[in-house]
């Protein structure tokens, strides 16, 4: 069954488990791996079922239990060149890890992932498109200034989007962090905001996207509250109705065992 488990979203710490019919893969792999393994348990999920570790960047948050968790499960590990070369730099994978540069697209058993790319402040950042055999399709895309565009394409060509919602403007410039922690985040190469997100959602539902989980929350600059209001009042304006026409949620900073069939 094609189904998204959201295991872990902030700034502290993320991870995606997306399956097919008989394969899944993980999306980054952040927080530690005893966390990690903990997440996978409370959602009971078999390890055995994750055939590969697809990492967006290389930020702690994104891979901070990648360098136990694949080489306790021997997993092998996907992303640009770009970011495994910092991984590699940064010891963060095994020096005998299994890495893979994935150039366009990668075929694991029943599923096929594409790379989209994304504006952010790494090496080489992308996002993920990831299609199942029964013809359902889904994208990972946070940590991006901006919507680039075959990141656009990917979102459109999905039924299930996990997109960010990084932070409420008003509050990231009255919030606590320092000026130039401020500017980072507000850059091309920063975080995507929830007024930035919301926008794109009506094109999305229009191209037959119709579940959505935003992501990425920041826990000093948003509240779920806050971004789903956002985007739900978006659209709203465009005459679609929650629950009927979509359903929407936040990712949870841990998991509360909440899951998206797509
Ligand atoms: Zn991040
Ligand atoms: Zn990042």
């Amino acid at each position: 069954m094609a189904k998204i488990v959201p295991l872990f979203s902030s700034s502290r710490g993320n991870s995606y488990y997306i399956s097919g019919n008989n394969e899944a893969i993980l999306v980054d792999a952040g927080k530690n791996c005893k966390q990690l393994e903990l997440s996978l348990l409370q959602n009971e999920i078999d390890t055995k079922t994750i055939k590969a570790v697809f990492v967006t960047h290389e930020h702690t948050d994104h891979c901070s239990a990648l360098k136990v968790f694949a080489k306790r499960y021997d997993l092998p590990i996907y992303a640009t060149r770009g970011t495994l070369d910092a991984l590699v730099k940064g010891e963060k994978v095994d020096k005998n890890a299994k890495l893979f540069a994935i150039e366009n697209e990668v075929v694991l058993g029943d599923m096929r992932i594409k790379r989209v790319s994304t504006s952010h402040d790494a090496s080489e950042s992308c996002g993920y498109y990831i299609e199942t055999a029964d013809n359902r399709k889904c994208s990972v895309v946070t940590d991006t200034g901006f919507l680039t565009a075959d990141a656009l394409t990917a979102l459109k060509n999905s039924n299930a989007v996990v997109i960010e919602s990084n932070h409420d403007v008003e509050m990231l410039k009255n919030g606590p962090y320092p000026f130039i922690l401020k500017k980072r985040v507000l850059s091309p190469t920063g975080h995507l905001s929830n007024v930035d997100c919301a926008k794109v959602l009506p094109l999305l539902l229009e191209s037959g996207v119709t579940r959505f989980v935003l992501s990425h929350l920041s826990q000093e600059n948003n509240t779920p509250r806050i971004a789903l209001d956002t985007s739900v009042a978006v659209l709203n304006s465009f005459g679609a109705v929650r629950e009927n026409d979509y359903t929407i949620m936040t990712a949870p900073v841990e998991t509360n065992g909440k899951s998206v069939i797509f």
